[in-house]
């Protein structure tokens, strides 16, 4: 299973392996970062599409991003996976190796 390069519920980048979220088998999440996804579930479970984009817009605004950029994430936060219910099963037993060609470009 590869790795995607960007966390499927808040879009951030994970460049760094020790981002990636945890699985309860002990395992790292193929999908989603740390800060979204811990022992196998997310962190906040209930929370809807339009409260993680106002997320993604604030976290974005506090590093002063250009505006366009902020759009351009916010508005393709419904295509990852989280969002588009998809299911995708499998952990990663080693850390992850960054795969470029996944994922969107933010
Ligand atoms: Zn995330």
């Amino acid at each position: 299973m590869e790795a995607y390069n960007i966390c499927q519920s808040c879009g951030m980048p994970i460049n760094d392996p020790s981002l990636h979220g945890t699985e309860t088998e002990g395992g790292w999440s193929c999908q989603y970062c740390h800060y979204c996804y811990q022992n196998g579930q997310f962190t906040q479970p209930t929370m809807t599409l339009e409260e993680m984009q106002y997320n993604v817009r604030c976290r974005m605004e506090d590093k002063h991003l250009p505006e366009t950029l902020i759009n351009t994430a916010v508005e393709n936060l419904h295509c990852l996976n989280r969002w588009l219910q998809r299911p995708v099963h499998g952990f990663l037993q080693h850390p992850p190796r960054i795969n470029p060609s996944y994922g969107l470009t933010i």
